[in-house]
């Protein structure tokens, strides 16, 4: 397994300042970021609320703003939470090789079935992280539930 790089800290923290602009856009505090080398494609967040998009979580709206790649295999996608099975279906989809995670401890996600299909996941368990979902958990439950399906 590859470990952090000094890059990766930066790279995490575009997907964490995605999450606190979700956040204090009334939105669901969850980001992204891709990056190669260390350099930041493009970042996203959740905009379930913002766009009444249920399909764009923290993942797919950094995907989508990273626009076409020709490849991925050079890339990482950084996330502030675990990937669901939404998320991880399109990291298989497109071969992306590693995924550093913030924390997978306010929900576990999928890590095993990205493991399971050859996915470098590094899971950073930041307490930022803990702390801003577990506060927005609390906070929104009904909204938490309907991002998650349950
Ligand atoms: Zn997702």
């Amino acid at each position: 397994m590859l470990e952090l790089d000094s890059t990766d800290l930066s790279a995490f923290e575009a997907a964490y300042q995605a999450a606190q602009k979700s956040l204090a856009e009334g939105g669901i505090p969850i980001g992204a970021a891709l990056a190669r080398d260390g350099v930041v494609i493009a970042g996203g967040h959740n905009e379930r609320v913002q766009n009444a998009d249920p399909i764009a979580h923290g993942e797919m709206s950094a995907l989508r703003a990273a626009g076409r790649q020709k490849s991925y295999r050079d890339a990482t996608l950084y996330t502030t939470l675990a990937p669901c099975a939404m998320c991880a279906g399109t990291i298989i989809q497109f071969k992306i090789p590693r995924v550093v995670v913030g924390e997978a401890r306010t929900f576990d996600g999928e890590l095993e079935l990205l493991r399971s299909r050859g996915v470098d996941v590094v899971v950073l368990d930041d307490q930022r992280c803990v702390d801003m979902m577990g506060r927005f958990q609390d906070a929104h439950p009904e909204l938490w539930a309907e991002d998650i399906a349950e």
